[in-house]
C-alpha cells in the first residue's frame, strides 16, 4: 500500500520519479506527489492518478537531481490535494513521504500542538514531519539524528524518505513494517517500495530491515538502526525482467496475469520435480521437512485471496497427508489469543510477503516457539526473511490489484506440499503419488485450453454485467474456489457477490434466489457431482439463473443450466487450479463491460502493508 520512490545522483530526478510512480501505482492511487530538491524544495502534488500529477506539473520547473515521489492509499484523511504527500514540516526544514500508519499520531499531535505546531492536513504523516522538525530545532541536532530520535517515539509502521533543507546533499530513508529497497547505481542511488522502479537502472539492491535508517548521498550510503548501530548492508542481485512488469499487449495487467497462469504454474513446479517427474523436491523446506512430516497440526494463515488458497490447502493436506489443518485470517489470529503449540507448523501465505496482519501473526506464532513457513511470491520480501523456511511461488510480478496468478501458484505449492507429505507419511502409495504428479504437470496445458475458449465467458459476462448480486456455490475443493470467484467479482466490478458451500444454500442464501439472481455453480465431475446437480435443480425450481462450470462433455448439467463453461477433466486435487480460471475471466469481462478500472479498483490497493 502506497508507493514510494526516491532518487539522488547526477541525472534528472523527475523522469525516474514519475516512471517509478507509474510502476508503483498498483500500491495506491488516491493521490500522487513529488518533491524536487534543488537549492529550494519544490513540491507538486494532487488528488488522483499519477497521470493527473503528470498533467499538473506540465510546464512547471522539475529540474534537479534529487527528489522523492509518492502515490497514496489514504489511511488518515480523505484523498485530496492537501493530504497528498510529500508533507512539509511547519517551518519548512523537512519534507517527508511516508507509507504506513503512525498509530500514536493523536498523542504526538497533542504534544506538538502544545508546542505551537498547527497542521494543514489530516494525515498522520504531517505529524511525523513536524515531530522530526521539533526535535531538530529544539535539540540543535543533525537531520539524521532528528529522524532517528523521532522514530524512537513513533508507534506504528513506516517506509519513509525525508529531506532536510539544510542538508540537501542527502536523503534519509527508514523502514519499519513497510518495505523499502535501495538500488545502487554509479554515483547514484534509487529508493523504492519495491524493485519495479529500480530494475531498469540497476540490479544491485539492498532491502532495508525493520528499524534501519539509510543515510544516502549520491556517492555514499550508510545504514544504521534508529538506535545508531551501524549495519552492514547486504547487497543482492535482482532477478527481475523489465518485460515482466509491463502489459505486453494486454489491455490490463489483470488479463495479462490471468493468461500468464499456465506459465506461472509451470514456473512454480519447474525445478521442483525429479527429471522423470516421479518425485517432488521443495528445497526451501529441506531443513524443516522431518518436523513437517511429523506435524500434529498445521495452521495456515493469510488474508483475502491467500486465505482462500489456504482453505484449498486445508482440504488437500487433510485428504492426502492426513495432518489436521486449521486456516485462519491473519487479522483474527493475531488478536484472538490463539492456542499455539511448540510443535505446530504455521504456514503463512502472502503474495507480496509484506501483508501487515500476516507479518504480525507470524511474530506471534514465533513467540510461541512454533516453526513458521512462508509461501510468498516477492523474493526478498519481509515474510520470507522472517520465517524459518518457505517456498517461493515464482509466479513473476503480479501488478493487477485483484490477485489471479498468485492464487493459482499458491495452490500449486500447497498441492505439492500435500503430495510430498502424503508420500512421506505413507498415506499415498508410490503409484498414487506418481499419478498426482503427472496430473499436475498437465495442468498448464489444461488452463491454456480454458483460456482459448474465453469468448464463451465474455458472452455470458455481457448478459449479466448489470446484475446487482451474484451467488457462487461449490462443494469440497470448490467451496474455496466459490469464495475466490465471489471476491474477484466484488473487487473489480463492485457487484455484491457471496460464495457459499453449495449445501449451505438452503440454510439462508436460497431466500435470495429469483429470476434476476445469477448463480455460478462449480459442478465438475467429482464425488459430490450428484449432490451439486440437485443443488442446481433447487436453484432452477426457484427460477434462478445458473452459470455452471462443468467437465467437458457433461450433458446432464447442460440441459439444466442456463449457461455452461466447460473445463478439461482432471483429478479432483488439481481441479481448483482449473475451475478458478473461468471465474477470474467472468469477473474481468464483467468489470470491463461496466467501465470499471480493473487494475486499480476503487478503495483497494495491492500489498496491504497496513492493518
Ligand atoms: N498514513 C499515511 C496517509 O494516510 C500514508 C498512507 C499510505 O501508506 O499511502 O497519508
Amino acid at each position: 500500500m502506497c508507493g514510494i520512490v526516491g532518487y539522488i545522483g547526477n541525472k534528472e530526478a523527475y523522469p525516474v520519479l514519475i516512471n517509478g510512480l507509474k510502476r508503483l501505482e498498483y500500491r495506491g492511487y488516491d493521490s500522487a506527489g513529488i518533491a524536487i530538491i534543488n537549492g529550494d524544495t519544490r513540491i507538486y502534488k494532487c488528488k488522483g492518478k499519477v497521470s493527473d500529477l503528470e498533467t499538473f506539473v506540465k510546464n512547471k520547473d522539475v529540474s534537479g537531481s534529487i527528489g522523492m515521489g509518492h502515490t497514496r492509499w489514504a489511511t488518515h484523511g480523505e484523498p485530496n490535494n492537501v493530504n497528498a504527500h510529500p508533507h512539509k514540516s511547519q517551518y519548512g526544514h523537512f519534507v517527508v513521504i511516508h507509507n504506513g500508519i503512525i498509530e500514536n499520531y493523536s498523542r504526538l499531535k497533542t504534544k506538538l500542538e502544545k508546542r505551537g505546531y498547527t497542521f494543514k492536513s489530516q494525515t498522520d504523516t504531517e505529524i511525523l514531519a513536524n515531530l522530526i522538525e521539533y526535535i531538530y530545532l529544539k535539540g540543535k541536532v543533525s537531520g539524521e539524528i532528528a529522524v532517528r530520535l523521532a522514530l524512537t517515539k513513533v508507534i506504528g509502521t513506516y517506509g519513509l524518505i525525508v529531506s532536510c533543507k539544510e542538508e540537501q546533499n542527502q536523503l534519509i530513508a527508514a523502514r519499519n513494517g513497510s518495505p523499502l529497497v535501495v538500488g545502487i547505481g554509479k554515483k547514484e542511488y534509487y529508493i523504492a517500495s519495491d524493485a519495479t522502479p529500480i530494475v531498469e537502472y540497476t540490479n544491485s539492491v539492498i532491502y532495508l530491515n525493520d528499524n534501519d535508517v539509510a543515510i544516502i548521498k549520491k556517492d555514499e550510503l550508510t545504514i544504521k538502526t534508529i538506535h545508531n548501530d551501524k549495519q552492514i548492508p547486504k547487497i543482492q542481485t535482482l532477478d527481475l525482467d523489465i518485460g515482466e512488469i509491463e502489459k505486453g499487449g494486454f489491455d490490463h495487467f489483470m488479463l495479462k496475469e490471468i493468461f500468464e497462469q499456465p506459465k506461472a504454474i509451470l514456473d512454480t513446479f519447474r525445478g521442483r520435480m525429479s527429471a522423470n517427474k516421479t518425485d517432488i523436491y521443495l528445497g526451501g523446506l529441506y531443513n524443516v521437512l522431518p518436523k513437517l512430516v511429523e506435524a500434529k497440526r498445521i495452521i495456515i494463515i493469510g488474508c483475502g485471496t491467500s486465505w482462500h488458497a489456504g482453505l484449498v490447502g486445508e482440504y488437500l493436506i487433510e485428504e492426502y497427508a492426513k495432518i489436521p489443518v486449521e486456516v485462519e485470517y491473519a487479522s483474527e489470529f493475531r488478536y484472538r489469543k490463539p492456542i499455539i503449540y511448540k510443535d505446530d507448523i504455521i504456514i503463512a501465505i502472502s503474495q507480496s510477503g509484506e501483508t501487515a496482519d500476516t507479518l504480525a501473526a507470524i511474530k506471534l506464532a514465533q513467540e510461541s516457539g512454533a516453526i513458521v513457513l512462508g509461501i510468498c511470491n516477492v523474493v526478498g520480501s519481509s515474510i520470507p526473511r522472517l520465517t524459518d523456511a518457505g517456498v517461493y511461488t515464482h509466479a513473476g510480478p503480479e501488478i493487477g490489484v485483484a490477485s489471479t496468478k498468485a492464487f493459482t501458484s499458491q495452490v500449486t505449492i500447497l498441492t505439492m506440499m500435500a503430495m510430498l507429505l502424503g508420500k512421506k507419511r505413507n498415506v499415498l502409495s508410490q503409484e498414487e503419488y506418481k499419478n498426482l504428479i503427472a496430473e499436475l504437470t498437465k495442468t498448464p496445458d489444461k488452463i491454456a485450453l480454458i483460456l482459448k475458449h474465453c469468448e464463451n465467458i465474455k458472452n455470458i459476462a455481457a448478459k449479466y454485467k448489470d446484475a446487482t448480486n451474484f451467488l457462487y456455490l461449490g462443494r469440497g475443493y470448490f467451496f474455496p474456489v466459490a469464495l475466490e470467484g465471489a471476491l474477484k467479482l466484488k473487487e473489480i466490478s463492485y457487484i455484491h457477490a457471496e460464495g457459499y458451500p453449495a449445501a449451505e444454500m438452503k440454510h439462508g442464501p436460497i431466500a435470495l434466489i429469483d429470476e434476476k439472481m445469477p448463480v455460478v455453480v462449480i459442478a465438475t465431475k467429482d464425488k459430490s457431482y450428484e449432490k451439486i446437480v440437485s443443488n442446481i435443480q433447487e436453484i432452477k425450481a426457484r427460477k434462478g439463473v445458473v452459470i455452471a462450470v462443468v467437465t467437458e462433455g457433461d450433458t446432464v448439467i447442460k440441459n439444466l443450466a442456463d449457461h455452461v463453461i466447460e473445463i478439461p477433466d482432471s483429478d479432483q486435487a488439481l481441479a481448483p487450479l482449473l475451475t478458478v480460471v473461468p471465474l477470474q475471466l467472468l469477473s474481468y469481462y464483467i468489470a470491463v463491460m461496466r467501465g470499471c478500472n480493473v487494475d486499480q479498483p476503487r478503495n483497494l490497493a495491492k500489498s496491504v502493508t497496513v492493518e
